[in-house]
């Protein structure tokens, strides 16, 4: 049988799906609850969490490189926290 193997996935030769969006997701982080819904429904995996302050919780933050706008995020956000604007 032949043996299996792991592939390095090398993020800076992924394809930049950013470039074609014409809305894109704002974070509204006052009224974001940290709460990390959002994270897993994002196609593109685009959205991390981070602390902007140390000792505050951690809030969505965009990675504008590979959003497709495709509003995935607004549309799970129990808060409403994420708006689509134009691009
Ligand atoms: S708009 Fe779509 S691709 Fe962009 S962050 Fe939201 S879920 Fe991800
Ligand atoms: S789903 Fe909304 S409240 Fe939860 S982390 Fe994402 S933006 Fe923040």
């Amino acid at each position: 049988m032949e043996k299996g193997a792991t592939i390095k996935h090398e993020l800076s030769k992924a394809a930049k799906t950013g470039d074609w969006r014409y809305v894109k997701p704002e974070v509204d982080k006052e009224k974001c609850i940290g709460c990390s819904t959002c994270v897993p429904f994002c196609p593109e995996a685009s959205i991390v969490m981070k602390s902007h302050k140390e000792g505050q919780k951690s809030k969505a933050d965009i990675d504008y490189e590979f959003c497709k706008g495709c509003g995935v995020c607004e549309q799970v956000c129990p808060v409403k926290a994420i708006l689509m604007k134009k691009n």
